[in-house]
């Protein structure tokens, strides 16, 4: 959204194609403490939309729809989505991730039944009980934080002995008395009859075996790129990242990705507002360049 606003600033006629809502995941984050301009935190649900709404004044025009591919004809790149297909001179791929899943018996079977990827949303669910959360990264760490406004207990199951979150999430994770973190664990199995009613727990040292009851799991074990949609148009990765170089060009010219899509990106929100910026500037030029 922040190449939309700065490509429809340039005056380039610029279309988001959008698969859900403005700000889509980031919309399900409470409380956003690192976003520059916003000294006492930010919710998602206020930041995504408004910056939509900054894009729309712009001049971009917000179209519903799901991405299925992207091709190329002659100059142009065509993106096909469920909306239609547009043809564009320039696109700026900015599909991000999805949450990584621990690929675990009961996972599939109990999602939206106490398994869950959404703590802003489902932590409610489970007010004054107790509730897992496994992973050890930063989001792992902020959405262990967020259920403890809901849940009497938050069990952080991590599967090495270091958290690998920033260094302000793992003191607060440690102040807060609902918190426990188990080490060197992992999840063998989600147990349950209709809904999630424990965990079959291994000890990652001793391979001791236990199991714990509680009522839900949240999962946040890593990202995946969403990069399936550059298929047979780009390379990506082995991580399925799409190499760019600083000015967020891909291997085509005139097509550009940014933010958690990207190779190297740093995975912060402030580093793929830059990408944004940063891409619309170049396709901003590169749309300059050319006589169409
Ligand atoms: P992440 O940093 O990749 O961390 C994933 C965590 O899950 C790691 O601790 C990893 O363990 C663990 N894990 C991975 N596969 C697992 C498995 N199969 N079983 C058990 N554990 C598993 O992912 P993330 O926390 O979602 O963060 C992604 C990016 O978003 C990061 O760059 C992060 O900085 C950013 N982010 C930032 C904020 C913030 O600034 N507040 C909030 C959320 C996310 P190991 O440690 O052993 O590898």
């Amino acid at each position: 959204m922040t190449a939309a606003m700065y490509t429809a600033n340039y005056g380039l006629r610029t279309g988001i194609v959008e698969r859900m809502m403005g700000g889509a995941s980031i919309i399900n984050i409470e409380k956003i403490d690192n976003f520059p301009g916003f000294p006492e935190g930010i919710s998602g649900a206020e930041l995504g939309p408004a910056v939509q709404q900054q894009a729309m004044n712009a001049g971009a025009n917000f179209i519903m729809g799901e991405t299925t591919g992207i091709t190329k004809d002659g100059d142009y790149q065509v993106v096909a989505s469920d909306a239609g297909n547009l043809q564009a001179k320039s696109v700026i791929i900015a599909a991000g991730s999805t949450l990584r899943q621990l690929g675990i018996p009961g996972e599939e079977e109990f999602f939206g039944r106490g398994v869950s990827q959404c703590a802003t949303c489902d932590g409610p669910l489970y007010m004054n009980q107790a509730v897992a959360v496994v992973g050890g990264g930063d989001s792992a760490a902020d959405e262990a934080l967020t259920l403890t406004e809901y849940c009497e207990r938050v069990l952080l199951v991590h599967r090495r002995d270091e958290l690998r979150a920033q260094k302000s999430l793992i003191e607060r994770v440690s102040a807060n008395r609902k918190i426990e973190v188990v080490w060197n664990t992992v999840i063998e199995e989600i147990l349950g009859d209709n809904t999630v009613s424990g965990l079959r727990l291994r000890n990652t040292v001793t391979n001791m075996e236990n199991a714990i009851e509680l009522s839900g799991l949240f999962v946040y074990v890593g990202l995946e790129p969403n990069s399936g949609l550059v298929d047979g148009l780009l390379k990506t990765d082995n991580a399925g990242h799409i190499p760019t170089n600083v000015s967020m060009e891909t291997e085509v010219p005139g097509i550009y990705a940014v933010g958690d899509l990207r190779q190297n990106s740093s995975s912060q929100l402030v580093s793929a507002a830059g990408d944004g910026a940063t891409a619309a500037v170049a396709a901003f030029k590169y749309i300059s360049s050319k006589s169409w």
